[in-house]
């Protein structure tokens, strides 16, 4: 079987998803294609989701453009599709005059990158912009249009408005060869099918470098930069965004608030083997040590979970490379989006939008392009009017099944219907937050799995922690038909 379609975008990271949402708009016909059995489940789960300004990049690089242009659309994207995004600024603090010297040639950098109103503060404004920033800092360098997202939030906003304006998604789909037919474009295996394409746009993270090798194309090299991250549980004020003085290859150990208040420390910087996802207890001291001198009254007791994550990166470039293949027609790359390409998401994808046309491709706007996608009803923080409202249309609004992240249970049957819908508890837990909290799923996770049963129709043991094989039961539940029934009433 062959499916065929103008465009494909192997990747369905933050990368890909803002690249399909960007070509949705034309009369293209576009399959957006993932190995895995969810978006966002590479580098785009696993980091610390600051909306970076661009002054760390050096100038003239594709990367400092990304990153500049991708926070200034941050703005806008967010209202377009229904995102949570905050832009706090960001304090990167000094304490000695070595220090200063470096905030100095930061700000020049980013001036450069066209960073908006960036400024060297002392003492008492740095007290007035993060009471809890450490006292002893003598200088920072305060840029105020540096934000926070939660990224797969962002990858999930994207493909669903992609989806809703004609692209299809392939999930459970790796590429595992790719043929150039006689006539032109490519042929991609898929153990889903064969895919048949005009244009292959490779946004395959740290495999990349695979994608472009069996497109004929020269082999990428990627190496891996795995990073630890700690998030602690929430704050009654989210922290503004605390950075220390950067390294040559790391921006160093970040503490930032989240737009659900919590807190998150971000992130090491190791060269590891690939697809090592694993926490080290050395980085996790790192991260705690690095945190606490940023904010000294930070509780860092107060983890509630530590994980891991690569950033692809090309070997021998800090750069991305964002560009139209010179030996291979009709393949575009956006490789080696190591970081920060939570920050240059959609300036990647407006960059790659640029390249198709400057390649020649009509780009022609369809009529009923919607760039609107509405953002799900979040029960915790809808007013209470609207909870009522809710609950009025469906009681299941008020059966709370996360208690710590205040889920009902209809929240979660909407993240599993929506296109592309959660087949999984952690596909629930990124559209919903169900099991995001501090007992990280201990009281909801069998509930979770119940409802995912019952509204896929398949049976508990089926239903997969992540991916296809991670199964979670693996006999008889006590209640034989919680998969096909509603959720018991006494259990409400
Ligand atoms: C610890 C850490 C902290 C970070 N913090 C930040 C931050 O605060 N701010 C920021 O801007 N950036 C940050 N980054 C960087 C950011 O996470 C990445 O730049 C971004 O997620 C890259 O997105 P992507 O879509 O290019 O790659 P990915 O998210 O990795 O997506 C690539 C996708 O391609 C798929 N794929 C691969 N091969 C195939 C194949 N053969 N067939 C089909 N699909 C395939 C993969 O399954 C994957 O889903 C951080 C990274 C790390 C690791």
């Amino acid at each position: 079987m062959e499916a065929r379609y103008d465009i494909a975008i192997v990747g369905a990271g933050i990368t890909g998803c803002a690249i399909a949402r960007q070509l949705a708009r034309y009369d293209k016909t576009i399959c957006l294609i993932e190995a895995a059995d969810d978006i966002a489940l590479g580098a785009s789960k696993a980091n610390g989701g600051l909306v970076h300004a661009g002054y760390d990049p050096a100038p003239g690089t594709t990367k400092a453009r990304m990153n500049a242009r991708g926070c200034e659309l941050y703005g806008r994207w967010s209202e377009e599709l229904g995102f949570l995004f905050h832009r706090t600024g960001s304090l990167v603090l000094g304490f000695t005059d070595e220090d200063l010297a470096t905030l100095e040639h930061l700000r020049d950098n980013g001036l450069a990158n066209g960073v908006p109103h960036l400024e060297i503060v002392g003492p008492d404004r740095i007290a007035e912009l993060e009471p809890r920033a450490n006292p002893d800092a003598t200088c920072a360098l305060w840029c105020p249009s540096t934000g926070y997202v939660d990224p797969f939030e962002v990858a999930i906003a994207a493909a669903e408005n992609a989806v809703a304006n004609g692209a299809a998604f392939m999930r459970g789909a790796p590429v595992t060869a790719i043929d150039r037919p006689k006539e032109g474009g490519f042929v991609l295996s898929t153990p889903k099918g064969d895919v048949r394409c005009e244009i292959l746009i490779n946004a395959a993270g740290s495999g990349a470098g695979e994608i472009s090798r069996m497109a004929g194309d020269r082999g990428l090299r990627m190496v891996w930069r795995q990073g630890n991250i700690a998030v602690l549980d929430k704050e009654p004020r989210a922290i503004t965004p605390l950075y220390p003085v950067p390294t040559p290859v790391s921006k160093g150990v970040i503490v930032t608030g989240t737009v659900h208040n919590n807190t998150v420390i971000t992130a090491t910087a190791e060269m590891r083997e690939q697809g090592d996802k694993d926490t080290y207890a050395g980085d996790v001291e790192a991260l705690l040590s690095g945190a606490r001198k940023l904010v000294p009254d930070l509780d860092t007791r107060r983890v509630v979970r530590t994980f891991a994550g690569g950033r692809a990166v090309l070997e021998k470039t800090n750069d991305f490379l964002i560009e139209a293949s010179d030996s291979t027609p009709g393949l575009f790359h956006a490789a080696g989006i190591q970081s920060p390409g939570v920050a240059s998401a959609p300036a990647v994808a407006e960059r790659m939008e640029q390249l198709l046309s400057e390649a020649g491709i009509e780009l022609v706007e369809r009529a009923d392009w919607n760039p609107i996608r509405r953002m799900p009803d979040d029960f915790d923080l809808a007013p209470l009017e609207r909870k009522e409202e809710l609950i009025e249309t469906d009681p299941a609004w008020g059966r709370i099944v996360c208690r710590c992240e205040t889920v009902p249970e209809a929240e979660i049957v909407a993240a599993i219907h929506r296109k592309p819908g959660a087949i999984s508890v952690e596909g629930v837990k990124r559209r919903c937050r169900a099991g995001m909290g501090r007992c990280q799923s201990g009281f909801c996770q069998s509930r979770v799995v119940e409802i995912l049963a019952r509204e896929l129709g398949v049976a508990p043991s089926e239903v997969p922690l992540e991916d296809t094989g991670s199964w979670i039961v693996d006999g008889p539940l006590k209640n034989p038909d919680a998969h096909t029934g509603a959720i018991a009433e006494e259990d409400c």
